[in-house]
């Protein structure tokens, strides 16, 4: 076989089409290396959210260029949405690259490939079909999952947040036919998976495009949790305007989605919120997060933070801490503001200065890790259900895995009878970072803990 050498920057999505990549390229006679010297092609899945991003992209390019000169044979890819942005700009920056390819034309990675070994010709290969429905081809689907699966039930978004290119490079919302994802997930279960992550840009707003007879996302989270094996069930991002009353009761009725949600806030003050085009108030996001803490009150809840957009004064930035306090977020990821290229906000003068948003990113930072360690506390010798995942790498600690609520657990012992998969019940000595830490719990202990929801699965 011939090998393939795959980078992935940024999000799941990317992680998840990266993966598509290297299952079809299998078909294709590819199985991947981790070693780029020995690799006959290399893609390289980029990602253009933050300008950070970029850079490292082109870093990296820098890196492979003598392997390519050494070795003319060599084919080199660059996809993702870097790719879909700036197409033949990056085929000029870099012309010993054999093709550019955009996050919609993954699934023909294998015929992007044949073309240039038939043509011997870069080209770039971006753009959206509208008319195609949005379907995963069969082969693409992992023969060995792990216990926790990723399954994608939307592309795009329809959104158009100032700030944001996604909407740009991953196009607008397109949603999978429910029974190919019913069918998905039943292979994932039978081949190991025992919980199930349903991803897109926007979950919440699954169903409204694509689909011959739409259903609604809540509909869709009843339908998953009726296949057998299930045994979890996650789903990222949420858009808190697509964010229903439907769906809040589902976290009430269905006992195996988790009691965990990431809701991106992106800043605590209306101005702010208003020049990103989220489309709600603080105050409504309040409502929404007062209304799901009072059908789930121990629901874990995480969120995205961007400081320093343009026009952000100290008075709206003192605006986000006060809603990190007041949710109690329990894991942040946090962002200085970066203008991206081809967004409304790129046009705004970026007016907050560089040394200002590094030290309020500073602030939001510790802030978060104040709210982790004190959520943390309230773990310690408690018993909790982790799904382990594998091994741990954490010195001391045989198994790692996660809690329902997403903190990562590092469990000693076990080691004769436990394997990726299983659920197991650790009780909790000592907490770093996001991260509980402990033993197993004696059996006659994992017994204490409490039902999760009241109302069994429909
Ligand atoms: S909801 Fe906004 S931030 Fe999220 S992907 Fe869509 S445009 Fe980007």
């Amino acid at each position: 076989m011939k090998q393939v050498y795959l980078d992935t920057f940024g999000c799941q999505m990317n992680v998840a089409d990266t993966d598509r990549m290297e299952l079809i390229l299998f078909h294709s006679g590819y199985r991947r290396t981790q070693e780029k010297e020995d690799a006959d092609l290399i893609l390289v899945n980029t990602c253009s959210i933050r300008e950070k991003a970029e850079q490292k992209t082109f870093s990296l390019f820098g890196g492979l260029k003598p392997l390519k000169m050494a070795n003319p044979d060599l084919i080199l890819g660059l996809t993702g949405c870097l790719g879909q942005q700036d197409g033949e700009k990056l085929l000029q920056r870099m012309p010993y690259l054999d093709f550019v390819m955009g996050p919609d034309q993954v699934d023909g990675i294998a015929e992007a490939v044949d073309r240039v070994r038939d043509t011997g010709k870069s080209f770039v290969w971006t753009g959206f079909d509208k008319e195609k429905a949005y379907t995963i081809p069969e082969l693409a689907l992992p023969k060995s999952p792990g216990p926790s699966a990723f399954v994608n039930i939307i592309k795009g978004c329809d959104k158009f947040c100032t700030f944001c290119v996604v909407p740009f490079t991953r196009g607008r919302e397109k949603s999978r036919e429910p029974e190919e994802l019913y069918g998905e997930i039943r292979h994932l279960v039978d081949h190991g998976a025992k919980e199930i992550i349903l991803l897109g840009q926007n979950v919440n707003s699954y169903g409204k495009r694509g689909l011959k007879n739409p259903i609604p996302f809540h509909e869709l989270l009843y339908g998953v949790a009726k296949i057998p094996g299930v045994e979890r069930l996650r789903f990222t991002t949420s858009h808190p305007n697509d964010f229903t009353r439907e769906t809040i009761r589902a976290y009430r009725d269905i006992d195996i989605l988790v009691n965990h949600l990431h809701l991106p806030v992106q800043s605590g003050n209306n101005e702010m919120l208003q020049a990103m085009r989220r489309d709600h108030t603080i105050e409504e996001y309040r409502d929404l997060l007062f209304e799901l803490k009072s059908e789930v009150p121990d629901i874990s809840l995480s969120t995205d933070i961007i400081v320093g957009f343009p026009g952000e004064s100290d008075a709206a930035f003192d605006d986000t801490l006060k809603i990190m306090q007041e949710v109690g977020y329990s894991s942040s990821f946090m962002f200085a503001y970066s203008p991206r290229p081809g967004t409304p906000a790129n046009e705004l003068p970026d007016s907050v200065p560089l040394e200002t948003k590094k030290h309020r990113l500073q602030e939001t930072i510790a802030l978060q890790s104040r709210l982790t360690a004190e959520q943390g506390k309230a773990f310690i010798r408690k018993n909790v259900e982790v799904l382990i995942e594998g091994r741990s790498s954490k010195p001391g600690y045989a198994f790692k895995g996660r809690n329902p609520q997403y903190w990562g657990a590092n469990i000693q012992g076990g080691e004769e009878t436990i394997k990726a998969g299983d659920t197991v019940t650790m009780q909790v000595e000592n907490v770093s970072g996001h991260s509980l830490n402990g033993p197993l719990a004696r059996e006659a202990d994992s017994k204490d803990i409490p039902p999760r929801k009241t109302v069994a699965r429909q």
